[in-house]
């Protein structure tokens, strides 16, 4: 189990109340939560002494000299690095993983509309875990793995 901030914001459209889940009450230097397509299951990617992680951050490095790109900085922000980092985790339950909870979509009515304030105070919840893998990542040769580095990068230009 891991332990989560639960929000629960009221939807502007429909007025019914949402409920999501936040890492910022266990933000841990070094750590991302990911979560299944349902966002019912959790994981802690830990990316210190990562081996798979280490690999990834060379390679976009080295993707970014061979495209001739020199701002390398923009593909190293967290943003951008997750959803890269994307691709080098395995699926769970049939679908990709994600690492991010937005955009913040009103489960009944399908609005981005929420109101500002919590409609409960902040709380934690204990939520079901699963362990992010890479199995599918690792057999690939670093020719395959930079080439698909690549054409991802190549969206953001
Ligand atoms: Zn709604």
């Amino acid at each position: 189990m891991l332990k989560l901030g639960v929000e629960v914001v009221k939807c502007l459209k429909c007025g019914k109340d949402n409920r999501f889940l936040t890492q910022a009450d266990i933000y841990e230097y070094g750590t991302w939560i990911a979560h299944n397509r349902k966002c019912d299951r959790f994981s802690r990617v830990m990316l210190i002494d990562n081996p798979v992680f280490d690999e990834f951050l060379e390679m976009i490095g080295q993707v970014c000299s061979d495209l001739n790109i020199e701002d390398k900085e923009k593909y190293l922000h967290p943003d951008i690095t997750q959803a890269l980092f994307l691709m080098a985790c395995d699926p769970v339950d049939g679908d990709v993983i994600s690492f991010r909870d937005e955009p913040r979509i009103c489960r009944y009515c399908g609005s981005k509309e929420f109101a500002d304030t919590l409609s409960e105070p902040l709380h934690a919840a204990e939520v079901e875990t699963f362990e992010v893998t890479y199995d599918l990542w690792n057999i690939k040769t670093k020719e395959e793995k930079k080439h698909l580095l690549s054409e991802a990068i190549r969206k953001y230009l």
